[in-house]
């Protein structure tokens, strides 16, 4: 049975970091909101979930949708489309309709924040770390097929509260969320404030213990020398239907999995990968990507170039999962960058391009299975290759010579899941 990946991060349980003082001035303990799980929700979503706690609404009153699928879409959906080719954004109107008309108690607001920039491990070393056009005006694209015949959201009584936020810029995130959901929540500027701190507080929390495995699955695979697969992906690729769990069918044959967006980062890491390019002066910083993508406003598209990067130069990186949506203008432009990188080790890349609403079923088992059989012919051959460029002072351990690279008796690490 495939593993699902990461499917506990929407836990509504909030972390020990999340744990702050809640408001005792208003009490918001009745209020219920309604996150729709698409987009770049499915990387800020605890800053949503430590905003809101924080703001004194009740852990079990903050609902995030199902997985996107076909049957959402169908049942919720339906007739309210609006104009978008990208299915990842097509597919909200199935996630506002469940929001709407399938909870049993019904929600107040709708939460549907227009995320203009994102976080980034790469802030400071690109040009910006701004959205996707199409995915920052979401909400508002969906909203009006909500409106076309009527008022939908007035008929259900419930909010439609869609905040413009730059959580790539943290110094404006207080203002932009106090202006435009003050009358929604009644919220003061004080409080605004200090709930915009608890949110990075539970996002910083969550990334680092995501990303802390990340280095655990590699540690693992270098004292073992095993090799893992790293998804080079949009963070909503993580969604069931939108990703197809194409990297969960892989990870049954036995190999680990890392997400992009949850690499380990460390400097020690970093530096030891990058050495001969900062030696040689051709980046200034493991997280610079200028000497393979001049243009980088785009954050998700950004940790895609570095990704490749980082997975050409990872000896137990051995492979490369390419997913993208169908006629994704922002990925068009990475496609062969981002695979010549990859392979200039022999590092394997497949690309699962063009993927819509259906699972071609069929297709995905025989490239996966195509996908096992290189990595257990060819692994073991890149993993030497790619260590004889480094330097031997690995920060993840001691290697065990090449002659020994035979398991050592310990299982893979099964999961990667951080609740
Ligand atoms: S990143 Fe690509 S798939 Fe996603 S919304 Fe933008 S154009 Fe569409």
């Amino acid at each position: 049975m495939p593993i699902r990946t990461l499917q506990t991060w929407f836990a509504r349980k909030g972390s020990a970091a999340t744990e702050v003082a809640v408001s005792k001035k208003k009490d918001r303990s009745q209020l219920r909101v309604g996150i729709p799980k698409v987009l770049n929700i499915w990387t800020t979503h605890q800053f949503w979930v430590g905003f809101l706690r924080d703001l004194g609404v009740e852990s079990e009153n903050i609902i995030f949708s199902s997985d996107t699928s076909e049957e959402q879409g169908r049942e919720f959906g339906k007739g309210r489309g609006t104009v978008d080719c990208c299915y990842p954004v097509k597919a909200m109107s199935g996630h506002y309709g469940e929001l709407i008309f399938g909870q049993k108690k019904k929600i107040n607001i709708l939460l549907s924040p227009m995320i203009h920039s994102l976080p980034s491990v790469l802030h400071g070393h690109v040009v910006d770390t701004v959205t996707c056009t199409r995915v920052m005006a979401g909400p508002e694209n969906i909203k009006s097929g909500f409106l076309k015949e009527r008022d939908i959201f007035a008929e259900n009584n419930v909010i439609h509260a869609s905040p413009f936020v730059s959580l790539g810029d943290r110094h404006m995130v207080t203002d932009q969320l106090y202006i435009s959901l003050k009358d929604a929540f009644d919220l003061d500027k004080e409080e605004t404030a200090r709930a915009v701190k608890a949110g990075f507080a539970a996002l910083d929390d969550l990334t680092e213990r995501a990303r802390k495995q990340g280095r655990d699955i590699l540690t693992w695979c270098a004292k073992n020398q095993k090799p893992c697969i790293l998804v080079l992906a949009r963070p909503y690729h993580m969604d069931i239907g939108i990703g197809h769990e194409i990297e969960a069918d892989i990870q049954a044959y036995g190999y680990p999995i890392l997400w992009l967006q949850y690499l380990p980062a460390d400097m020690d890491l970093m530096n030891w990968l990058f050495e001969a390019d900062l030696r040689d002066g051709l980046i200034k910083s493991p997280f610079d990507i200028s000497d393979v993508w001049a243009s980088s406003y785009s954050s998700n598209t950004n940790e895609i170039m570095w990704g490749a990067k980082v997975a050409t130069r990872c000896p137990w990186i051995a492979c490369v999962l390419r997913l993208s949506s169908y006629e994704c203008g922002m990925d068009q432009p990475t496609y062969t960058p981002a695979q010549k990188i990859v392979e200039a080790t022999g590092t394997l890349y497949f690309k699962f391009g063009d993927l819509d609403s259906t699972k071609p079923s069929g297709g995905i088992k025989i490239r996966v299975e195509t996908i096992a059989h290189y990595l257990g012919k060819y692994s073991q051959e890149i993993i030497q290759r790619k260590l004889s460029y480094l330097s031997p002072n690995c920060p993840l351990g001691e290697l065990p010579s090449s002659s020994s690279t035979v398991a050592t008796g310990e299982t893979e690490p099964a999961v990667v899941n951080v609740v």
